[in-house]
């Protein structure tokens, strides 16, 4: 109902009522009513989570996970079986999507329940499926990590043809290399000719990982201080330090104040690592200035639900203004990805 139609209604009660004062309580509860019938639910303020996996559901890896597994870490003998990576033992542990087409309904339902865009990255046919099925709200990035991934001319070419418009996850790091490796050189230098906005992997991998499967993966390559040759190399790259390089947070504030257009973003330490530890962090990146420089982000793997844990973390966070939540889920991500504001709301 219109405001216009509301006041016609409105003048009507009041012309048809022969007693003033009941006209009165008539046009009072009127109003009442009306407004009650108004109450359309609206919409949230909008969301951009800059670090989504795209990725094909393998049912046979499709296991229940605790958030904030990570808080216990314990010791173990390299000749006994190691605990399994992930914990299941909490009281509501989120439950994995078991297909593909379970998985892609879940974040189009939470992308239009949370007004939520997101940047995608993974296998391309399950990034065409999502971006035909929810239009305007996946943004897809193409991620290199070894120049063995493919030549420089496959990835120009892939970046020229309009589908991608994002370089991630980059994530050298499981490969044994710097980002300043120049067997990645061509690939960063692709990028910045064609002003693509970079999100390279800088950070932990979950306890043991180089004793699981990725026996490559070395903790000191996620030294942000690895990545400023390379920036040298390319001044006018974009680019954004993914798990905010945790835990060197010393390193990360002084290489976002060395290089005035390096952001970051939350994805995958808020929902693993314990809680304190977690706003610790945070706190010290806002405290230290780069409340501006930091992004929202998941790292969504296969358990829909991990959209609503991760967003708690910043909703949950006492120390940080409202202003400070708006710049961290949706404003900061706008000024680095060169967005239009007026299109999310
Ligand atoms: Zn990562």
């Amino acid at each position: 109902m219109t405001d216009f139609d509301m006041n016609k209604n409105l003048s009507a009660v009041m012309n048809a009522c022969p007693a003033r004062l009941v006209c009165l309580i008539t046009a009072c509860l009127f109003i009442v009513g009306a407004s009650w019938g108004q109450a359309v639910p609206r919409r949230p303020l909008p969301i951009i989570d800059v670090h989504v996996h795209a990725m094909k559901v393998n049912p046979s890896f499709a296991v229940e996970m605790c958030p904030w597994f990570l808080r216990d870490m314990p010791g173990g003998d390299p000749n006994q079986q190691m605990r399994a990576f992930l914990n299941a033992e909490c009281a509501t542990p989120l439950q994995p999507a078991k297909s593909d087409q379970e998985m892609q309904a879940a974040v189009v339902d939470a992308m239009q329940r949370l007004n939520m865009t997101i940047v995608a990255y993974g296998d391309p046919q399950i990034l065409r499926n999502w971006k035909k099925a929810a239009p305007g709200r996946v943004i897809a990035g193409i991620g290199v990590s070894s120049p063995n991934d493919m030549s420089v001319k496959a990835f120009t070419d892939s970046l020229s043809s309009g589908f991608y418009e994002v370089m991630g996850e980059v994530a050298p790091q499981y490969q044994g290399l710097s980002p300043s490796d120049m067997s990645l050189d061509g690939y960063f230098a692709a990028a910045e000719k064609l002003n693509i906005p970079v999100g390279i992997h800088m950070g932990t991998g979950g306890n043991g990982m180089a004793n699981i499967g990725q026996s490559k993966y070395r903790a000191s390559l996620g030294s942000p201080f690895l990545l400023e040759d390379m920036l040298a190399r390319h001044p006018k790259l974009k680019l954004w330090v993914m798990h905010a390089g945790y835990p060197m947070i010393d390193q990360m504030i002084a290489l976002m104040g060395a290089n005035a257009y390096v952001y970051v973003d939350l994805a995958g330490f808020i929902w693993s690592y314990p809680q304190a530890e977690i706003h610790a962090y945070l706190k010290r990146l806002v405290q230290a200035g780069f409340g501006k420089r930091i992004m929202y982000g998941t790292d969504l793997l296969i358990w829909p639900k991990l959209f609503e844990t991760s967003i708690s973390i910043i909703e949950n966070a006492d120390y940080l203004s409202f202003d400070q939540k708006r710049d961290i889920m949706f404003n900061n991500a706008v000024r680095f990805f060169r967005l239009d504001a007026s299109k999310f709301k």
